[in-house]
């Protein structure tokens, strides 16, 4: 298999072979071209599995193949993560698989432990891809510097940190701000009672990915 058979468009495809990736990852093979038709996936991926591609390729492709309506504090994608470390690390990859997309796309990361400020201007006009960890996310929600009404696709990555780590309440504050008409994509290591009763809860008629 190729990226191109995957149905991935030429900007990103040529972005991955500078980036040396050659072929694509068992659950890229399979993640990609489920997220393009638009579908919700629940995916069960290790750390170097190769999963931050396999959801932000066709993040990046979707987004920039429709354009958006409107302006404003508006979101149109948002990647949950556990922590500072992976918000910023899956912030980074997403911009490099999008480096070549003209327009570029805007990405923007946020976490806690740093001001709120220097976030808030970023947050200006709105963005394509926001990545955050969610207690920092609702911190600017209350702030009205972001809104998620309009979000067309939530990720959520290593769900099962999210819930180990104590961010129940507030994965359930941000559900509810949320239109019910959303692609959504959930991966996790691993499917305890807690991981599958939150997959139950965001996903619809998802496609079940384990490799
Ligand atoms: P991840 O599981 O998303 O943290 O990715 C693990 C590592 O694999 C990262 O260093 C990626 O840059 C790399 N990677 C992801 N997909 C590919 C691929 N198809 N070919 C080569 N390297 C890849």
């Amino acid at each position: 298999a190729s990226f191109s058979s995957l149905g991935l468009i030429e900007p990103l495809t040529r972005q991955l072979e500078t980036l040396g990736y050659n072929a694509p990852k068992g659950v890229q093979q399979v993640s990609v071209p489920a997220l393009l038709k638009g579908c919700d996936v629940k995916v069960k991926a290790n750390t170097g599995s190769g999963k931050t591609a396999a959801f932000a390729l066709p993040l990046l492709q979707r987004l920039y193949m429709t354009p958006p309506a409107g302006r404003g504090r508006k979101v149109r994608a948002l990647v949950l993560s556990p922590s500072r470390e992976l918000a910023m690390q899956v912030g980074e990859s997403i911009r490099s698989y999008g480096a070549l997309l003209q327009p570029k796309l805007k990405v923007v990361t946020v976490f806690g432990g740093v001001s709120v400020n220097p976030q808030m201007i970023a947050l200006r006009g709105g963005a394509d891809i926001l990545v955050a960890t969610p207690g920092r996310l609702l911190d600017l929600i209350s702030k009205n510097a972001v809104k998620l009404n309009q979000l067309e696709t939530l990720i959520l990555d290593e769900a099962d940190k999210l819930l180990s780590l104590g961010f129940s309440d507030e994965l359930a504050k941000v559900f509810s701000l949320l239109p019910n008409q959303r692609q959504t994509a959930l991966f996790s290591a691993t499917f305890g009672d807690e991981v599958s009763a939150l997959a139950s809860k965001v996903l619809r008629q998802p496609l079940d990915i384990a490799l």
